[in-house]
């Protein structure tokens, strides 16, 4: 009887060690979060101090990332083939100037590389490094932010608040599918004042492939219940 139970013990633990490596291992994901940042947004209280001409207004790239339901963490930094400068023609390099620059200092190159070897890497199977980048480019041609929101008068104001619920719709009414709305905490918040968040960034999630878009889940993002600002 007692070994019947140690073995069924050991049994479940070495299935609970299957599932955890599963989660976390190298590429292994469910979807794909992509990843559009409201410069002016990342700039404030930035750890690093951003260059002025970089707080752009419109919505640009922050990343593609696989991404795990149960582990909203992982995966990070897989094995896999190293960024290389080499494998973005021309072409696609002057494409992602514009979608996707460094908005913090200005080195585009640098923050491409960092986003392929803490993210891309991970979905290597799925995207390779040329397909990672043509894709992302391709998902801020199709899905304009900035002009989604202005066609729905969401435009950055110093005041004005929005519900969670009023920006998701507006998104929603053209995607078609549920984005994540992710916010910074407003770095002037007043004792006595009534609450609010600042849009940071928009989230668009992805099946496996990369082909199709799914709603994404609301895991983390802005606080429940706090009025965003949009400026
Ligand atoms: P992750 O590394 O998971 O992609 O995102 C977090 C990091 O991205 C943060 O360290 C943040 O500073 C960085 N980040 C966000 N926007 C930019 C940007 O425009 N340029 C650079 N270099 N880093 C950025």
């Amino acid at each position: 009887m007692l070994k019947l139970s140690s073995l069924a013990f050991v049994v479940l633990a070495f299935a609970f060690f299957l599932c955890f490596i599963m989660s976390t291992g190298d590429g292994s994901y469910n979807y794909f979060q992509f990843v559009q940042q409201w410069p002016p947004a990342t700039c404030i209280r930035s750890t690093k101090p951003c260059s002025k001409q970089r707080s752009l207004p419109i919505f640009t790239i922050h990343g593609l990332w696989p991404s795990n339901y149960s582990n909203p963490k992982t995966p990070s930094n897989c094995n896999g083939s190293q960024f290389d400068a080499i494998k973005l023609s021309p072409r696609l390099r002057s494409k992602l100037k514009r979608s996707w620059p460094d908005v913090e200092s200005g080195n585009d190159e640098g923050f491409w590389e960092g986003e392929w070897n803490k993210h891309g890497k991970c979905s290597e199977q799925t995207l390779n490094q040329m397909q990672y980048f043509e894709r992302s480019h391709e998902m801020w041609i199709f899905h304009n932010i900035t002009k989604i929101l202005k066609n729905a008068s969401i435009v950055p104001h110093p005041t004005k608040t929005w519900k969670y619920t009023d920006i998701v719709s507006a998104i929603k009414a053209l995607t078609r599918t549920t984005p994540l709305l992710r916010c910074k905490r407003n770095p002037a918040q007043v004792k006595g004042q009534p609450q609010f968040q600042l849009l940071h960034e928009v989230v668009l999630c992805l099946e496996y492939k990369a082909l199709k878009q799914i709603d994404c889940n609301r895991t983390a993002g802005c606080r429940n219940n706090v009025d965003i600002k949009f400026q």
